[in-house]
């Protein structure tokens, strides 16, 4: 057993952590690079996302920091000024380490010997020590601040550059010079032109992919604009935002620039869809990225041209943290119940984008340890799971051959990546039956019908009632702005009758809209949940599954599970509506069949 520090004992106390996260934390602790190995702090945060504030904040109380809490929107402008003048006084190379560990020299206190207040993320970073060294400043005190803020605050006062989009400027500064100067042409301009064109269009390109990733976007689309003109959008929180738009480009300028920087592309092929791959070190983390290039003709552009989609992986956006899913209280615990059990399917259903593998991936991170051997199949492999050995399908790989070989690998813990026919619902079965927990996705509107469609694919039902522990069907949905959104204006009232929001309610005040955003947020929504319907395998279930007839009655099955506390899409979004958490609006554009 090894040994827990003080600041680890304070931490089970305070019922920040379990005993389990604990254990785990320490294995990878002791397990730690020697040469820059993380604290226990970093490890709980890293890997298991616990919240920042709650180990820093405890962190800052234990070892007597003092701490500051700052509203960064009221900040008065001869502070940032003031801030901005003690920043110019560090060394640039200093100054950029600092700001990337979150820690910002904030404000002078004067009195008889001048102070320096720091405030940083982590107040025992050890770097604050060489303050006195690289600057003026040889009294100072470090006040703890939470990472929100710090965030915030470097944002407003020191935001990081993108070099990509400097250098893009410079160029389109230098084809407006050569613009202008046209009249004195001379031979060599088209090529020179051609040339600050391309490295234009490469820093433009570099530059996307570092925005996306710093605004949590998870795909770029790469649209033309009329003739001349290329658009870039982020998918942020599941909505296309335009990010910027390329004047004076033609699209087969991007795409080839495109093409060339991803592997697995072939820059002369015009005529087929294409995937390729590319990965970047973003801030110090490495980003892979999918790029999916397909032909489109389209009358609105009189002409073929390529549409471009990229999506970004980061390993960071993984919740590893099954409890941070947010997931109602009934349908969590029915879900960790499901899991904890050393057999049957877990199946996670729902459409593209409703977050299925967000999902499956945390309920594997909750289970997973050196003693299970977790093996995945998945077409391609999205996110790497530390611990777990993940076979990608390929051509010569195919999907079949690869469960069968599972069969054989001696696995604990499978998860296949989708049920799409009778063979991959039998493998699951069999899995399942023999013992072995088994995770999947399947791609029905709700919980009932996944039965249904299973049963359709040829599965019987005595089968298909004893092998699963729980369907569960989500989506995603926006949350509000909690700092623009304003209560439900009167047009929309009826909606929300109908919906089954009584007229007290409405009065209240404590039914919200978007409000019409603010700098904190996207159009009035920041931020995602889920809703969601956990139908759990109870023994009443099992027999309604069982007697069924030439046909799965899913209304039967749904009465029962409603009956023993299940709540339907519909419900679980009325319960996010009622405790402000999103709009009426989001919740029935969300449960609108597809
Ligand atoms: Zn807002």
């Amino acid at each position: 057993m090894i040994r827990k520090s003080r600041f680890g004992q304070l931490l089970l106390k305070k019922e920040i952590i379990d005993q389990k996260t604990m254990e785990k934390a320490l294995i990878i602790l002791a397990d730690e690079d020697p040469s820059s190995p993380r604290g226990l702090g970093e490890i709980l945060v890293d890997d298991f996302k616990i919240n920042h504030h709650a180990i820093y904040g405890l962190l800052a109380e234990l070892y007597a920091f003092r701490s500051i809490d700052i509203n960064v929107t009221d900040l008065d402008n001869n502070q940032v000024k003031h801030t901005k003048e003690i920043l110019l006084k560090f060394p640039e190379e200093f100054k950029k380490e600092l700001i990337y560990k979150k820690i910002l020299p904030y404000q002078v206190t004067y009195g008889r010997r001048n102070t320096l207040i720091v405030l940083a993320a982590d107040p025992t970073d050890k770097i604050t020590e060489r303050i006195p060294v690289y600057s003026e400043y040889k009294k100072y005190e470090v006040v703890y601040c939470k990472l929100e803020t710090l965030e915030e605050l470097i944002e407003l006062i020191a935001p990081q550059k993108n070099e990509f989009l400097d250098l893009l400027q410079e160029a389109e500064e230098q084809i407006e010079e050569m613009d202008e100067s046209k009249s004195e042409a001379d031979v060599d301009e088209y090529a020179l032109d051609e040339e600050i064109n391309k490295s234009l269009l490469v820093s433009l390109f570099e530059g996307s992919l570092i925005e996306a990733v710093r605004k949590g976007a998870s795909d770029i689309h790469i649209i033309p604009f009329r003739r001349s003109s290329v658009d870039f959008y982020f998918r942020i929180d599941g909505k296309l935002i335009h990010w910027h738009r390329q004047e004076r480009t033609s699209p087969e300028a991007i795409s080839a620039v495109v093409k060339d920087r991803a592997v697995g592309v072939d820059r002369f092929e015009r005529d087929t869809a294409q995937d390729g791959f590319m990965q970047r070190v973003i801030d110090d983390h490495l980003i892979r990225f999918r790029v999916s290039i397909i032909p489109i003709t389209s009358s609105e552009y009189e002409r073929r041209f390529e549409s471009i989609v990229i999506r970004t992986i980061d390993d960071r956006n993984v919740i590893t943290n099954l409890r941070k899913l947010g997931f109602q209280t009934k349908a969590e615990n029915d879900f960790l119940k499901s899991i904890s059990k050393s057999k049957g399917i877990i199946l996670v259903t729902g459409p593209t984008g409703s977050g299925k593998s967000t999902t499956l991936m945390a309920a594997l991170y909750h289970i997973i340890n050196p003693a299970i051997n977790v093996l995945t199949v998945e077409d391609p492999v999205e996110y790497h799971i530390k611990g777990a050995r993940q076979l990608k399908i390929g051509n010569r790989f195919t999907f079949d051959s690869a469960i069968r070989s599972i069969l054989r690998h001696d696995p604990d813990v499978v998860m296949v990546g989708e049920i799409r026919d009778k063979i991959t619902a039998e493998i699951a079965i069999k899995l399942a039956n023999t013992g072995h927990l088994t995770f999947s996705t399947l791609h029905t509107n709700d919980a009932p019908s996944a039965i249904s469609r299973m049963y359709k694919m040829g599965v019987e039902t005595f089968l298909l009632a004893y092998a699963i522990n729980i369907i569960i069907a989500q989506r995603l949905i926006r949350k509000l702005c909690s700092n623009c959104k304003k209560p439900i204006s009167k047009e929309r009232w009826p909606a929300a009758l109908e919906m089954g929001i009584t007229e007290e309610e409405l009065t209240s005040g404590k039914i919200f809209e978007a409000g019409d955003g603010c700098k904190k947020c996207n159009g009035g929504y920041k931020g995602r949940t889920n809703i969601c319907e956990a139908l759990y395998f109870t023994p009443e279930i099992r027999k309604a599954i069982v007697e069924s007839g030439e046909e799965i009655d899913e209304d039967e099955i749904r009465k029962i599970a409603e009956g023993q506390g299940m709540l339907s899409l519909m419900d679980s979004g009325l319960d996010r509506i009622r405790t402000g958490m999103t709009s009426v609006a989001e919740i029935t554009y969300a449960t609108s069949e597809d």
